[in-house]
């Protein structure tokens, strides 16, 4: 297999890592492993080290390295959700009495998955506004963290942390520094370049990229780490299937072109909508106004297709995300098809009433890849109802 990483540009990577043709065949596109066990060649024999479908398989394989590759991290490993990889790295990481410091407006999931699941096991958790890195300093002189974690940009408000600070904080204070890297894809961010120990994904979103498959991924340099993380993937087993991983690299292949167009778009509906009456305020990073803009600009090579967006009240809210036509009302993103949201009570219900609670009146909406003009008017004609 061609060892791609590092060598070539970021879109050579995404189409060719992993990707080496079928060395019986010669197929360019390497078949889809469905087999759950292996022969040996004797007692112990393994051919490339397979054995059974759990704790390893090519199409799998072909996956992690793809993903290594786009992070340009040492390892990585693939899983059946993002909240599946997020629970093997805390279990991998963590013990009882550990505390996790988390950003103030991470995916509702994670909150629930470390403070529900994790809680009665012993492990704490503690929320800071992560863009602000004095608190973040002040949080960790209070009290020992062994995790920091972060999304930037973050959702649904879209703040921005500086990677390198956060990085910096954390190994002063022995933590592990965890960047949840789904808003901004490897095509835009590479949070372990930045200094970041591990890298989280909900590969459900854009490196998929068409809404047909659930997975997650961790990328990371540290071995022993690795090991401890690939020990509970094979242990506990929340694995990504055959179909699946080879859906994630189908997906992966177009990565860069859809970022660029999702960040075009993104950037056009952010204008239009901060020039709207109806709209109070826009989240989006690519707004020289957003409060993150500069320091997004430096350490994105583009702003990404989320844009959050603020109305008078939580009513006029609701009724604009019922409006669109093209923009579908539903959940998840980073899908070519534009999708929105009303976090409240949809993605973030998990988190009503907590410090994540996201405001009544935002909408979130994921821009897709398509021709921004209809976009637009869509916007326009449901807000001319609101
Ligand atoms: C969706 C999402 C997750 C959870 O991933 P699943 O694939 O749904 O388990 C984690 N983090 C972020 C930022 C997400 O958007």
């Amino acid at each position: 297999m061609t060892d791609l990483s590092g060598a070539c540009g970021f879109d050579t990577r995404a189409v060719h890592a992993g990707q080496a043709f079928d060395p019986t065949t010669g197929a360019v596109i390497p078949p889809v492993h469905f087999s759950t066990t292996y022969a040996q060649d004797g007692i112990g024999g393994l051919r490339e080290g397979y054995e059974y479908g759990r704790s390893g398989n090519p199409t799998r394989t072909a996956l992690e390295s793809q993903l290594a590759a786009l992070e340009g991290g040492a390892h990585a490993l693939s899983f059946a959700s993002g909240l599946a990889a997020e629970d093997a790295l805390l279990r991998a990481a963590l013990k009882p009495g550990d505390e996790v410091l988390l950003g103030n407006d991470v995916y509702g999931g994670t909150y629930r998955l470390i403070a529900r699941i994790l809680g009665p096991w012993g492990v704490g958790v503690r929320v800071v506004d992560m863009s602000d890195l004095a608190a973040v300093e002040a949080a960790l002189e209070e009290r020992p963290a062994r995790i920091v974690w972060v999304e930037t940009p973050s959702n649904p408000l879209l703040r921005i942390t500086d990677i390198r600070g956060l990085a910096r904080l954390g190994r002063a204070a022995g933590a592990l520094v965890v960047v949840d890297n789904t808003f901004a894809s490897p095509a835009l961010q590479h949070p372990l370049a930045l200094g970041a120990d591990v890298v989280v994904h909900s590969t459900t979103k854009y490196l998929g990229g068409h809404s047909d498959v659930v997975g997650g991924a961790l990328v990371l340099n540290d071995d022993a780490l690795y090991e401890q993380a690939k020990f509970m993937q094979f242990a506990v087993g929340a694995v990504s299937g055959p179909l699946d991983a080879w859906l994630t690299t189908r997906g992966i292949k177009t990565l860069a072109l859809r970022m660029q167009r999702h960040s075009e778009n993104a950037q056009a509906v952010a204008e239009f909508l901060a020039g709207h009456p109806k709209i109070v305020r826009v989240y989006y990073p690519g707004l020289p106004s957003h409060p993150g803009h500069e320091l997004a600009a430096s350490q994105m090579s583009g702003f990404g297709g989320i844009v959050s967006a603020a109305l008078t009240d939580a009513a006029s809210a609701r009724r604009f995300a019922e409006s669109t036509r093209l923009f579908q009302l539903a959940e998840s993103l980073g899908g070519v098809e534009s999708l929105m949201n009303y976090p409240d009570e949809m993605t973030h219900a998990s988190v009503r009433g907590t410090e994540l609670a996201v405001p009544e009146e935002v909408v979130r909406l994921s821009v897709g890849i398509e021709s921004v003009a209809d976009l637009i008017a869509d916007l326009d004609e449901a807000l001319d109802g609101v």
